[in-house]
């Protein structure tokens, strides 16, 4: 295991993107319960307060970091000019909706702007050696966001923003892998590298196998990306076991990918208790799976870590979840809170989960040597 401490102060450091920007602006339009209502400045608020009445920001190891704001020619990178201005007209005058699932208020474009500023910071501080690993707390979310326009309180593609900042602004060619934990799959953030080699996509996201969606198996990627884009759906209602079993397959995968630099698409909506996604996890999954990628990283890229917050609507889940991860990233024991006292052992989707992750193997032992 490769020991890596940060240039600047000789410590394992954790930065922590944080602005009360994202905790006080931008407030869904009412009344509730709607689906729009569930993407609120709230969701940061109780992040930050689970946090400091744990003593997080008291820790030596934990640095704050604030977001710095990006400018249109940035977003125009990942963004085409009417989309950017599309969101710019509907803020100045004060509201609207893009379809069903976006809401603008006078907030959205200065805080979107913001979002991805967050997103740079926390990814070039690792990759700057500043701190060890990041954890941006952005809003809104962006994996769904499309070059073209905004989707799913989504607004703009964080993610690929950030990336293609890094490719076109500062000359960072080394390979990055994405790894997208967001109950939904990430059909915004899939569809900008879907053909390039230099980034790989491993979404683990809760699937309907009755209905049918994109997000399957089958979508491996195009041309010289092929191989590269990794979907491991899960059924609706997969407890903490069903989804920890996606992690042999994502270690094979990242040991022999070997990125430089890994960024996760941090949603946190498989939670049992949020109103939108459909899983059972509890913290305990947030917590092993982020103790796991810290090894899996220490090991072949210094530990770079950046999470990217996107979903995860249960303001009483969310804070709890964001603190799992932390506590794995400070290599502290975690107990879980004392409300998660349900087991969800019996739901276990083990047999399906089984058959998706052999079917899976077959298709990926075409494009990786190790996975057999
Ligand atoms: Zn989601």
């Amino acid at each position: 295991m490769t020991s890596f401490t940060c240039a600047m102060t000789g410590k394992n450091k954790i930065g922590i993107i944080v602005d009360e920007d994202f905790a006080t602006k931008n407030v869904p339009p009412y009344p509730y319960p709607t689906f729009l209502s569930y993407e609120t400045p709230l969701r940061i608020k109780s992040i930050l307060s689970y946090l400091e009445k744990n003593e997080i920001f008291k820790n030596e190891r934990i640095v704050k970091l604030k977001p710095s704001t990006v400018e249109e020619d940035i977003i125009h990178l990942a963004h085409t000019k009417y989309h950017i201005n599309s969101i710019k007209a509907l803020s100045s005058r004060g509201n609207g909706l893009l379809g069903e699932e976006v809401y603008v208020t006078e907030d959205t474009f200065e805080l979107a702007k913001k979002a991805i500023g967050g997103a740079i910071n926390a990814i070039t501080s690792v990759i700057n050696h500043e701190v060890n690993q990041s954890i941006a707390l952005i809003r809104p979310p962006g994996h769904h966001a499309l070059r073209e326009t905004a989707s799913g309180l989504c607004i703009f593609n964080n993610i690929a923003n950030s990336i293609i900042f890094l490719r076109e602004k500062l000359q960072y060619t080394k390979r990055i892998a994405i790894i997208d934990i967001d109950a939904h799959f990430g059909d915004g953030l899939v569809q900008y590298f879907y053909d390039d080699p230099s980034v790989l996509y491993f979404s683990i996201h809760e699937y309907d196998f009755v209905e049918g969606e994109i997000g399957f198996i089958d979508e491996l990627g195009t041309g010289e990306g092929l191989g590269k884009s990794i979907n491991f759906p899960i059924p609706l209602n997969s407890n903490d076991n069903d989804f920890l079993e996606s992690l042999e397959l994502l270690e094979l995968i990242l040991t022999e990918y070997k990125p430089d630099l890994i960024l996760i698409a941090a949603g946190f909506d498989m939670y049992f208790a949020d109103p939108i996604g459909n899983c059972l996890l509890t913290t305990i999954s947030y917590y092993k799976f982020t103790e796991k990628l810290l090894k899996i990283a220490e090991d072949i890229c210094e530990g770079k870590l950046a999470f990217i917050l996107e979903g995860g609507y249960s303001l009483i889940g969310l804070p709890v979840c964001v603190h799992s991860v932390i506590k794995a990233l400070l290599k502290e024991k975690y107990e879980p809170p004392p409300f998660e006292y349900l087991d969800f052992s019996s739901n276990s989707k083990k047999s399906e989960i089984s058959k998706i992750k052999s079917s899976l193997k077959k298709l990926l032992a075409t494009y990786w040597s190790s996975i057999v």
